[in-house]
């Protein structure tokens, strides 16, 4: 079985319980299942691309206005936009396993 995004049932399940908040911004992720759209605090999935850290590494929760805002921009780049100035983004106060996304590169 996987979810709509391609992810199989075991991994979400790991991924969710371990991203409790945004791993960017730190806000408390909701599921708001019952809501059409997405609201900033929605938990989404985030994919990352490091061939080197095992799958479960590569895919981590973050929130709806974290993903949208991103997009497809390298971190880095990202790191340099006005959302992540004007919430103190970057790559000293993401979550751990971005930084040791980052450091593994
Ligand atoms: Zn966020």
């Amino acid at each position: 079985m996987t979810n709509s995004w391609g992810i199989p049932d075991w991994l979400e399940k790991k991924v969710r319980d371990r991203d409790k908040f945004c791993v960017y911004c730190h806000i408390e992720l909701k599921e708001h299942l019952d809501i059409k759209g997405t609201p900033k605090d929605k938990a989404t999935f985030e994919h990352l691309t490091n061939e080197n850290l095992p799958l479960e590494d590569n895919i981590v929760m973050c929130c709806g206005s974290c993903n949208s805002s991103r997009g497809a921009k390298e971190l880095l780049d990202w790191f340099n936009s006005d959302y992540c100035k004007k919430k103190n983004i970057n790559k000293e106060t993401v979550a751990e396993i971005i930084k040791k996304y980052m450091e593994e590169k």
